[in-house]
């Protein structure tokens, strides 16, 4: 069957995929092995919201076989929150890179993982096992039981005790948002039993860490950070097994939270630079973690073994004034784009996290959080150099500094 609609999902497609490659391949390949047989080379954004059908009995069956169990639609999607042909293709791509049967993408990493806890809680498993420090939003939502869902927090050498009868997931996150602490995947997986660990794979990224190979059920990404990489996508997307992704595209499809084509676009078109992307960034970062290291200015170095683009720091002086005084860098929160950006995890990205949680989780108050992007990394240090100096002699001043950039 050759045909323009999903082509993650047709025989003829599946009778063409070659053995598995190398990722930098799959990152530019996966997802777009039809176009030219149809004599395309980008690939086209499908903006339809509905989808003709003179044949209203097939369409019936059609729905009935995803209501059954959620499989991809052969052929046209019938409305737009079934399915989409672009967004597919990154959901393909996506699962290639991180070495799962299929991918699920949602209009954001928490709508996301809001699909994943009502997937869970939907079958009575409304117990969550996770591991802090988590992304400040994902522990408020598992902290306030916005879901219904209910959290015990532990460290990995605890999740074997803290399991239940009702516990319907584990959740890490590794390396950790913002102290970049990593847990062993492997062996936080063999704690769980048969509970479905959940890896939140946003700072490493399938270049650096593939958790399906490690024993995670489920791969979530924030793709609004690396997977995008331009800083103009807000995306989420879980990697998992055929059966999983069945009920959460169930979810998305009841509930609402789809990707928009566009968006489905530009996350294929990001994925294919990402390991250079990546690569690039976190040689800068770590020549920038050994000047930062050596540095008196700053009191402490966070910078995971497995390497990447994220680098975390205390400094002795006032954080505030480092925020305040950068002027390459970007001041802002999220991460992963192609230009680096620092942010006050304990005023913005983790504020939402009880005070005393947060600090217990090691995101004290003088932590700074910085995605390396792609700049010169002589230019990111005179910058950050200027910006520490700041921090050791000054508050910032704020007033003086919008007279001097207007
Ligand atoms: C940003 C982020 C999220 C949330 O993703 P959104 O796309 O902002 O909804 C989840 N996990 C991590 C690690 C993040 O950095």
């Amino acid at each position: 069957m050759d045909t323009p609609f999903n082509p993650a999902s047709t025989s003829a497609y599946d009778a063409v995929r070659p053995a598995p490659r190398a990722l930098a391949t799959e990152a530019v390949h996966a997802g777009r092995e039809d176009l030219a047989r149809q004599g395309l080379h980008a690939p086209p954004i499908d903006l339809s919201t509905t989808y003709p059908s003179y044949d209203s009995r097939a369409e019936a069956a059609r729905i009935d076989a995803f209501a059954a169990d959620g499989a991809e639609l052969d052929g046209p999607p019938v409305y737009g929150r079934l399915g989409n042909p672009t967004v597919a293709r990154f959901e393909t791509a996506l699962a290639r890179l991180e070495g799962t049967e299929a991918a699920v993408a949602f209009a954001s990493g928490m709508a996301a993982l809001s699909a994943v806890l009502l997937v869970r809680s939907a079958l009575g498993l409304r117990h969550v096992v996770a591991v802090r420090p988590l992304y400040g939003c994902s522990d408020h939502l598992l902290t306030a039981g916005l879901l219904g869902s209910e959290v015990t927090w532990t460290d990995p050498a605890g999740i074997a005790d803290a399991l239940r009868p009702d516990t319907g997931l584990v959740m890490v996150e590794s390396p950790a948002n913002p102290t970049l602490a990593e847990v062993d995947l492997r062996a936080v997986a063999h704690a769980c039993g048969s509970v479905p660990l959940l890896v939140d794979n946003t700072f490493a990224t399938p270049v650096l860490q593939r958790p399906a190979g490690q024993g995670a059920r489920l791969v979530l990404h924030s793709a609004t950070k690396y997977l995008g990489g331009h800083g103009d996508v807000m995306a989420g997307v879980v990697a998992c097994d055929e059966e999983l992704a069945g009920r959460l595209r169930q979810v998305r499809f009841a509930t609402g939270g789809v990707l928009h084509p566009l968006a489905g676009y530009l996350l294929l078109r990001g994925l294919s630079t990402l390991p250079v992307r990546v690569r690039a960034a976190s040689a800068t970062a770590a020549e920038l973690v050994a000047r930062l290291t050596a540095d008196p200015r700053v009191a402490r170095v966070h910078y995971p073994r497995i390497g990447g683009a994220m680098v975390s720091f205390e400094v002795h002086g006032d954080p505030h004034a480092v925020i305040g005084a950068v002027r390459l860098i970007t001041p802002a929160v999220s991460l992963g784009s192609v230009d680096t950006l620092i942010q006050h995890p304990a005023s913005i990205s983790h504020r939402i996290v009880d005070a005393a949680d947060r600090r217990g989780a090691g995101v004290g108050d003088r932590l700074l959080r910085m995605s390396v992007g792609l700049e010169d990394v002589d230019d990111l240090w005179s910058d950050l150099d200027q910006a520490l100096d700041r921090g050791r002699t000054q508050a910032p001043d704020v007033k003086g500094l919008h007279e001097a950039l207007n």
